[in-house]
């Protein structure tokens, strides 16, 4: 390919709106350009680098015996209405009629059509397993597009569908599907780490996320440096602390606290740390109120919170239900609260005795509060944020946090799609069972921005070359001097036929130019021939990935190139 001919317009600066290192340099390299909010067009660079990704995955889902379909984009409404997702997804489908008035969708995921797709075909336990996948375009309305390809509203997706007899079929073919994302991960050249993730509102429910870290990535996980232990931040815990002996209660005391109503308020005119006080937060579980309390300087995780109290939706109070309840807000401890009120406390809380806590009435505290003798704690339960130093529930090893961009998620379904498809199969025993379900993702588009987070330098992207769109440019640096040009074009020439592929940048542009281009394009390998080389009849050789740079004599330079590309990542 020649450079003058590439269709592609490197910018110096990226858009306001871009945060993300990947997403200003995605843009300035030209691989991508915003077509609205969260929808993207790719243009050459950018679609040789997608295709390179989804090779990968296609190779390894092949390799891991699934079998590729499509299914559309555009989508029926009835089988959505069937699940009860129509109206659980709410605004993040993209809904449209046709021309009769009929609802259709455009395709977020598909769990619903692969049932309906089996149960088409399949009918008998002997047609069981089954493995399938596509690769397509998703369509979500995201409250918040972010990142460029990272959080975008109509992005590639990888996803995949198995289909079990039984729960201990879902166990062999999640394991197996688990492997082959390791694969697909580890050859795009992603560090990337496989965490527990919510298992939802249902529970019970096993799915993992694979995570890439990141400092722009959405999410948070926790690791344990020292065993294999690591959750999403959302379904971390932490092992339980001992019981505090309470041997030295002190006796409850108020204290006027004017105008003190939030924690640090309080810690700054009492003088005492935020892990001496006992936050209690109210909240409405199915009509019941409900207060929770962890120590001050600890978050609640309402994920946790939400699953510890299922099927009972959890919504914090408002004013309304402080006032209905004569509670006053920022004041309200558990000693103080009326009998009908149940209080769910964090494991946490154990650890020490005499809280400090709301009084239970406007402007003031109370001291020496302590569980058992001023309150009862109705459900000792793991609702806390897990937070980096704490223990590690396996081994005790202080937990790390990190953050990073979710690329693949596995999730083990069981029957919740397939019963409400009535996708059932004839077992060996003649009774009609529903097909025990597995789903899996990978974030082909995603893929792309979190390897150009963890592979980039101030002077752009440096690929791992399975997935940079080219493997080298050659770089003559000056257009008027011919011996030079001649040089670049017969090695250039002789690249192609040995199979790299290869750029050769005939532009008519300074050498600086050529330089930043490729630096920022991350050609993993550039070829430079100049005045001065063809003098003393040499080339210079870089690998943008490690900046490496070597010579090589003009007529070894092929050999010289390959051997470069053989080495680097
Ligand atoms: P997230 O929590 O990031 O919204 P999700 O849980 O909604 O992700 P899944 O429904 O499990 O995602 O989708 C499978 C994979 O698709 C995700 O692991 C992610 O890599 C990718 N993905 C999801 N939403 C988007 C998006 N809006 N843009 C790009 N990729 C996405
Ligand atoms: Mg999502």
């Amino acid at each position: 390919m020649r450079a003058s001919e590439l269709f592609v317009r490197t910018l110096r600066e990226a858009p306001a709106e871009a945060e993300a290192p990947s997403h200003k340099l995605l843009v300035r390299a030209g691989y991508i350009r915003k077509i609205m909010a969260g929808v993207y067009a790719l243009l050459p660079l950018g679609i040789r680098t997608l295709q390179r990704v989804q090779r990968i995955v296609e190779e390894e889902m092949n390799a891991a015996g699934a079998q590729e379909v499509r299914l559309p984009a555009v989508l029926p409404s009835e089988p959505w209405k069937q699940s009860g997702r129509w109206a659980a997804y709410g605004d993040e489908m993209f809904r449209l009629k046709d021309r009769s008035g009929r609802d259709l969708s455009l395709g977020p995921t598909h769990e619903e059509f692969f049932a309906e797709i089996v149960k088409g075909e399949f009918s008998s336990y002997r047609d069981l397993p089954v493995n399938l996948y596509q690769v397509q375009w998703k369509y979500r309305d995201e409250l918040r597009p972010r990142g460029g390809v990272i959080r975008a509203r109509e992005f590639l997706m990888k996803d995949a569908y198995t289909f079990d007899r039984d729960v201990d079929g879902l166990r062999v073919a999640y394991q197996n599907m688990v492997e082959a994302y390791k694969k697909v991960f580890t050859r795009c050249g992603l560090t990337f780490r496989m965490v527990e993730a919510d298992p939802g509102l249902i529970g019970g429910d096993v799915n993992h996320e694979f995570m890439a870290p990141a400092d722009v990535g959405e999410d948070l996980f926790v690791f344990c440096p020292n065993c294999d232990y690591a959750a999403n931040v959302e379904a971390a815990s932490t092992r339980r602390p001992e019981e505090s002996p309470q041997d030295d209660p002190e006796a409850l005391q108020l204290v006027h606290t004017p105008n003190r109503a939030g924690i640090q308020d309080v810690v700054e005119l009492l003088g005492r740390p935020a892990d001496e006080m006992l936050k209690c937060m109210l909240y409405d579980v199915g009509g019941t109120p409900t207060a929770v309390l962890v120590p001050g300087d600890r978050e609640i995780n309402e994920s946790k919170l939400a699953r510890v109290l299922a099927p009972a939706p959890v919504r914090m109070f408002t004013d309304n239900d402080f006032a209905a309840y004569g509670l006053p807000k920022g004041y309200v401890g558990p000693q103080s609260l009326p009998e009908e009120v149940t209080i769910v406390a964090d494991h946490s809380v154990r650890a020490r005795s005499n809280w400090v806590s709301g009084a239970g009435q406007p402007d003031y505290h109370a001291t020496g509060v302590n569980a058992a003798r001023d309150f009862t704690v109705d459900r000792w339960e793991d609702v806390s944020r897990v937070r980096e130093g704490d223990p590690c529930p396996r081994c005790g090893s202080p937990l790390q946090v990190s953050r990073a961009i979710e690329v693949g998620h596995c999730f083990q379904l069981g029957t919740r799609y397939s019963v409400a498809m009535k996708a059932t199969f004839v077992d060996e025993d003649g009774t009609e069972q529903p097909y025990v379900m597995g789903s899996y993702g990978i974030g082909v588009s995603r893929i792309i921005a979190a390897v150009a987070e963890q592979w980039n330098d101030d002077a752009g992207l440096k690929w791992p070359k399975v997935l940079a769109p080219f493997d080298a440019v050659v770089i003559p640096t000056n257009m008027d001097h011919q011996a030079v040009v001649d040089a670049a074009e017969r090695l250039y020439g002789s690249l192609r036929k040995r199979g790299v592929d290869v750029v050769i940048d005939d532009r008519d542009a300074s050498a600086g130019v050529k330089f930043a281009d490729a630096d920022l394009i991350g050609y993993p390998l550039q070829v430079v021939i100049g005045k001065r080389g063809i003098e003393s009849g040499n080339v210079d050789l870089k690998a943008r990935a490690t900046g490496e740079r070597t010579q090589a004599p003009l007529d070894a330079a092929p050999e010289a190139a390959i051997g470069i590309l053989e080495s680097v990542p």
